[in-house]
């Protein structure tokens, strides 16, 4: 009988505190480097180590492409995910089967182990995908309505067409960065309602978007559009995700086509890309969909994931928690966003990156962006310190934190961060 790499009671020979974001049931996939051996190549968390995948595959301890072809020695996990599915679940159980406490291959061969076990505090992280294409959806019933509720007063919280699909734009996947790159405030035009022509300049209002991106793992043929099931399929896991947007550049440049150089600066995700796999014993259901959704996108088994998220954000006075929230509350999942994308013959490709969508929840302290937390500034949030805040000041640092939790472990995604640095200064004499 084998095991199943999820299994609650599995304990590894590397020990990982309850709190760990990382215990044997996670095995998230990651890019890295040292200062000793500078290569990328991807590994996987435990506990506060990294396991070398190019190590055990050099060794031949791994073989996920059979044979003497490599893919774990690669400065992304894409050409590891073009394998699919099947070789997914291979891999994480033979990986979990390495590590675990009553397997002597690793534990009882010191020299092996400290090859192949880099600690995690000497591991330099990179992007962990070569995003293809970068995707970003409006998916939370909660967000879409407080920011309905403020810009269309008069009107219904919602768009007509919301309650029908997955409301999204295609952004730009050039831009997108792994946690603790430094992110630039953007210049950009913009019209304040009371001002008669645009100007140009820093935006004043900078914003973070609490989000989970979905990791795209195999690809649909241009024209062939795919079942909810496929879609489920073609997920290869979940990161943690900061749609940074400058909410004085996007009201002006928005209509009709939608935001352009708003989001377009800067994207964060994790490092650690926390597999489908890991993260199934967390499914629930989604809020109940009315009306229902036409056929394409009919859900029939729970999609929505149990993952506790919170934001904070620090400067060099300390830290303050401003959000905790739920990605359950999602009312479109990941797996409809993917159908609906494809449904009109949209190839999707290895190393797509689809937002979620900013996750708010229904309390007021749930909500996932500082557009929402200020209610578009008109109520600034006091920070630990007694600083006020209505967007975000340069030198601030956003971070955000995520979990699925088990019984006395938890299923985490580390932390997606970026510090604000000032913005490029305009040449003088131009308006
Ligand atoms: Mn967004």
């Amino acid at each position: 009988m084998p095991v199943n790499p999820s299994d609650p009671s599995l304990r590894s020979f590397i020990e990982a505190r309850p709190d760990s974001d990382f215990p044997i049931q996670n095995l998230p996939f990651g890019v890295f480097s040292t200062q000793s051996s500078p290569q990328k190549r991807v590994g996987v968390a435990i506990g506060d180590f990294v396991l070398d995948l190019a190590e055990l595959e050099q060794r031949r301890l791994l073989a996920p492409a059979g044979g003497e072809t490599h893919v774990f020695d690669r400065a992304s996990i894409n050409a590891y995910m073009a394998l699919g599915q099947k070789v997914w679940s291979q891999t994480r159980a033979k990986i979990s089967e390495l590590l675990r406490h009553d397997n002597p291959t690793l534990r009882d061969d010191k020299a092996l182990r400290e090859t192949v076990l880099v600690p995690r505090s000497g591991a330099t992280m990179h992007l962990p995908i070569e995003v293809m294409g970068f995707t970003d959806f409006y998916s939370s019933r909660e967000h879409a309505s407080n920011v309905g509720k403020m810009f269309r007063p008069q009107g219904e919280p919602l768009m007509p067409n919301w309650l029908h699909m997955p409301i999204g734009y295609n952004g730009r996947a050039s831009t997108v960065v792994v946690s603790g790159t430094p992110v630039r405030r953007p210049n950009g035009q913009m019209k304040p309602p009371q001002a008669n022509a645009p100007t140009m300049g820093p935006s004043r209002r900078l914003d973070f978007e609490l989000e989970m991106g979905v990791v795209v793992g195999q690809p649909n043929k241009m024209g062939s559009p795919i079942s909810m099931a496929q879609a489920e399929e073609m997920i290869f896991g979940f990161v943690l995700l900061n749609d940074w947007s400058a909410r004085d550049i996007q009201p002006w440049e928005q209509p009709p086509l939608g935001p352009f150089q708003a989001k377009a600066f800067a994207t964060s995700i994790s490092p650690w890309v926390v597999t489908r796999e890991a993260l199934a014993p967390f499914l629930v259901d989604g809020p109940v969909q009315e009306p229902a959704p036409l056929p394409y996108l009919s859900r029939q088994a729970p999609q929505n994931y149990d993952i506790g998220l919170e934001v904070a954000l620090s400067s060099d006075k300390g830290e303050t928690v401003i959000s905790r929230t739920n990605f359950k509350y999602m009312y479109w999942s990941s797996a409809q966003q993917l159908a609906h994308h494809a449904f009109c013959g949209c190839a999707m490709r290895v190393g797509d990156l689809l937002g979620s969508g900013t996750i708010s929840g229904p309390e007021k302290h749930e909500r996932g962006s500082l557009l929402e937390l200020s209610w578009n500034g008109t109520e600034p949030l006091t920070l630990q310190d007694g600083a006020q805040r209505t967007f975000l000041e340069d030198g601030d640092t956003l971070i955000l934190r995520g979990a699925a939790r088990g019984e006395g472990y938890r299923i985490g995604f580390g932390e997606c961060a970026g510090t604000i640095r000032p913005a490029v200064a305009l040449a003088t004499g131009e308006r």
